[in-house]
């Protein structure tokens, strides 16, 4: 049975092919830039790693799609020759609102749902479902299912964490509350970290951290999202590459006034403009940070300790309101390459019981513990595997 994965970002495009028989990856696509300048897509076949590059000036994330199975179909190594060989689609929605605690098939409600929903996912939720749009058109009968970034938090997480301190209304009217992100990404780590170390994911209390472009940590209490970081938008939180993370929400209205800038000049500075590129002043490329910082570029120093911060401040905070805490786990793009990042969160969380061992901290990647053998808390590093997340999910219910 396969199963089509399909990850709409702002302006990216990633989607897979998943045999779920034997949980192989038959390709990988990667449209960027979509809208331009400088559309590409890149599509990967598995195993053979053959690769096509299409260059599609100004495409949208449906003219990719349609791209994409047009080069599938037409491939003589994917064994996927018409829209009748997939068994399914699984979309990733980034914002489920508090319609969603789990995943749930696309009919024209759900959908109708989801494109409320980009209210508080703007940048996300309307190329999904246009997306799911495309494929209803050329597939009508192919089941879909929603895969919601939000619904762990959703799920798990009490009143007195999702509630803001503002009047009744702009709850239960407007809708204000903590949602979180990354959803799938931390339950998947907290579940793999249970297995890891050879326990079941109720009987332990972890940290996770999803430590990528964007980022999120979440308190996972008995496999249940208690916590967490991002908020109503994925701009709250720890500082991110281009995003500010949490600060005085009066700055807001402070620039606005001072620069009388309009509503989508502020909301561009705060989550295009800021978090590691603002401070470093030359990329939100954490490699590139890490060499300047190394090559002595005080600016690059200064975003990474303050990103440092941001993380040590969300874990701690976190420990500090769970019963106990068993794992910290580390996830995405920093998390799971940057040895050097590792080692400079955890350095600083020593007195929390948190030791890393500099030898097991090498490298790059896998589902491993890199704590000290005598450390109170294990910290480990889960390498997020979000496509096989979401189509096993897919799987689940179609
Ligand atoms: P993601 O959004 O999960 O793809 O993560 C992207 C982030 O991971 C970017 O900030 C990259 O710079 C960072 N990243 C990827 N590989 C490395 C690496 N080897 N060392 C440091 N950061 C990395």
């Amino acid at each position: 049975m396969i199963i089509l994965v399909v990850n709409a970002g702002s302006s990216t495009l990633k989607c897979q092919l998943i045999d779920m028989d034997n949980e192989e990856c038959l390709m990988k696509s990667n449209a960027e830039r979509i809208y331009g300048p400088g559309t590409f897509m890149n599509v990967t076949f598995l195993p053979s790693k053959n690769k096509e590059h299409f260059e599609m000036e100004g495409a949208s994330h449906a003219d990719c799609l349609s791209k994409l199975l047009e080069t599938i179909f037409a491939s003589d190594e994917c064994p996927v020759n018409s829209i009748e060989d997939i068994a399914g689609a699984g979309n990733r929605i980034v914002s489920g609102g508090e319609y969603f605690d789990r995943s749930a098939l696309v009919t024209d409600d759900t959908l109708e749902k989801v494109k409320i929903c980009g209210e508080l996912a703007p940048l996300h939720n309307p190329h999904a479902a246009a997306c799911i749009e495309a494929l209803r058109e050329v597939a009508p009968n192919l089941p879909q299912v929603l895969v919601f970034d939000t619904a762990f938090h959703i799920a798990g997480l009490p009143e007195k964490a999702y509630r803001y301190a503002l009047p009744e209304k702009y709850y239960s009217e407007y809708k204000i509350r903590r949602y979180g992100a990354h959803g799938t990404s931390h339950k998947y780590a907290a579940e793999k970290a249970a297995e890891v170390l050879g326990k079941n994911v109720e009987d332990l209390n972890i940290i996770t951290c999803h430590l990528g472009s964007g980022g999120s940590v979440s308190a996972v209490e008995g496999g249940r999202c208690i916590d967490t970081t991002m908020g109503l938008t994925p701009l709250e939180g720890i500082l991110m590459g281009t995003r500010t993370g949490s600060m005085d929400p009066a700055i807001v209205t402070f620039i606005m006034r001072r620069d009388n800038c309009t509503l989508d000049e502020m909301d561009d500075l705060m989550n295009k403009k800021s978090g590691l590129l603002a401070i470093s002043g030359i990329s939100n490329d954490m490699r590139e940070l890490e060499e300047g910082a190394i090559a002595g570029n005080e600016k690059c120093r200064l975003a990474l300790d303050m990103y440092n911060r941001s993380v040590q401040k969300a874990i701690g905070s976190f420990y500090a309101i769970m019963p106990r805490t068993d794992a910290v786990v580390v996830t995405a793009g920093i998390g799971e390459n940057s040895e050097f990042t590792r080692r400079e969160i955890f350095e600083g969380l020593e007195h929390m019981g948190m030791i890393v061992d500099p030898e097991k901290n090498k490298g790059r990647g896998g589902d491993r513990v890199i704590s000290a053998d005598d450390s109170p808390v294990k910290v480990l590093i889960i390498s997020a595997d979000e496509e096989m997340c979401i189509a096993r999910e897919t799987m689940a219910l179609i």
